[in-house]
C-alpha cells in the first residue's frame, strides 16, 4: 500500500492502472469498522482500490468540530493496509485547495432538509470535495455509506446532473454491537453519553418494528424515536420520515420510507437512519 499526500501522485499511481476497474472510497479518516465495510465493498467491485483521508474544512460551519475532529493517521494507515487498500491519497488542506476559489458544487434541491437546515453551506463543501476527489482519481466506482443518507442521495444527484463518468455504490451501516452506528465522532462521547447515544436506534428500531406490524402513520412513526431520545433527555434536531429519492416528507409510510434522525448527545452531533421494510 503506498500513501501520497498531492493530487500529482494520485494521477502518477494510477496511470498504468486505468486497465483496471478503480474504487474510490472517501473518508475524513480515524477509520473504523464503518469505513472498512466500505473498503471490503470496494475490493468486491473493483481492481484496485484506493482511499482518501482528508477532514474537508469546506464543509464545516462556524462553531463546528473542524479543529477537533479526531485524527490519527499512522493508525489509518495500518487498518487500511491490513484490509487490502492499494493506496491511500491523504493531502492537506492547501494541497486540495490552492488559493482562493472561485467555482463550487452548490446543490439546488434537497440540501436544506434534513441535515442541511442545521448546517447551511455542509453540502456544498461535500459536494466540491467529493467532484475534485473524482476528478484526481478518476475511479470507475466510489463506495458511500448510507449512514449519511442525505449526502449519498446529493452525491447521485450530483453524478446525474453533472454527467460525471463515475458508478455510485452505497454500503449499509455498520453498527456497534448495541446498535449505535459507528462514527468516528463517537470517540467524543463519555460513557454516560455513549449508553445515551444508543437511544437513536432504540428509537428507529422500535418506528421500524411499529411499522412491520402495520403502523403507516408518519408522526406516529417519529414519535417512536422521539420518545426514546427523551426517555434520555435528548433533543433531536429532526425525526423526519423522509421519501429514499427525493428527501420529501412522506405523507404515508411505505416500504422504501427513510426514518433518519440527527440529535446532539452532550456536544456531540449524530445522525442514524434506517430503511423501511
Ligand atoms: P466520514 O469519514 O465520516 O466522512 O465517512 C466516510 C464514509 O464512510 C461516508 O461515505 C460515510 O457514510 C461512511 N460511513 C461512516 N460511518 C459509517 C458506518 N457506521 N457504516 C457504514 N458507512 C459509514
Amino acid at each position: 500500500m503506498k500513501i501520497v499526500e498531492t493530487k500529482a501522485a494520485v494521477r502518477s499511481e494510477l496511470a498504468h492502472r486505468r486497465s483496471s476497474r478503480i474504487a474510490l472510497v472517501p473518508t475524513m479518516g480515524y477509520l473504523h469498522e464503518g469505513h472498512l465495510s466500505l473498503v471490503d465493498r470496494a475490493r468486491e467491485v473493483a481492481d484496485h482500490v484506493v482511499v482518501s483521508i482528508f477532514v474537508n474544512p469546506l464543509q464545516f460551519g462556524a462553531g463546528e468540530d473542524l479543529a477537533t475532529y479526531p485524527r490519527d493517521p499512522d493508525r489509518d494507515a495500518a487498518l487500511a493496509r491490513e484490509r487490502g487498500v492499494d493506496l491511500v491519497f491523504a493531502p492537506s488542506a492547501e494541497e486540495m485547495y490552492s488559493g482562493e476559489s472561485a467555482v463550487r458544487i452548490v446543490p439546488v434541491r434537497m440540501a436544506d432538509r434534513l441535515c442541511g437546515a442545521f448546517r447551511p453551506g455542509h453540502f456544498e463543501g461535500v459536494l466540491t470535495v467529493v467532484a475534485k476527489l473524482f476528478n484526481v482519481v478518476q475511479p470507475d466506482v466510489a463506495v458511500f455509506g448510507q449512514k449519511d443518507y442525505q449526502q449519498a442521495v446529493l452525491i447521485r444527484a450530483m453524478v446525474r446532473d453533472l454527467d460525471l463518468p463515475v458508478e455510485i455504490d452505497v454500503a449499509r451501516i455498520v453498527r456497534e454491537p448495541d446498535g449505535l452506528a459507528m462514527s468516528s465522532r463517537n470517540e467524543y462521547l463519555d460513557a454516560a453519553a455513549r449508553r445515551r447515544a444508543t437511544r437513536l436506534w432504540q428509537g428507529l428500531r422500535a418506528a421500524a418494528d411499529a411499522f412491520r406490524s402495520g403502523e403507516r402513520d408518519p408522526a406516529r412513526l417519529c414519535g417512536w424515536v422521539e420518545d426514546a431520545l427523551g426517555g434520555a433527555d435528548i433533543e433531536p434536531q429532526y425525526v423526519e420520515l423522509v421519501d429514499p429519492e427525493t428527501l420529501e416528507p412522506l405523507e404515508l409510510a411505505r416500504p422504501g420510507g427513510v426514518l433518519a434522525v440527527a440529535a446532539v448527545v452532550d456536544g456531540t452531533r449524530l445522525i442514524d437512519n434506517i430503511v423501511l421494510e
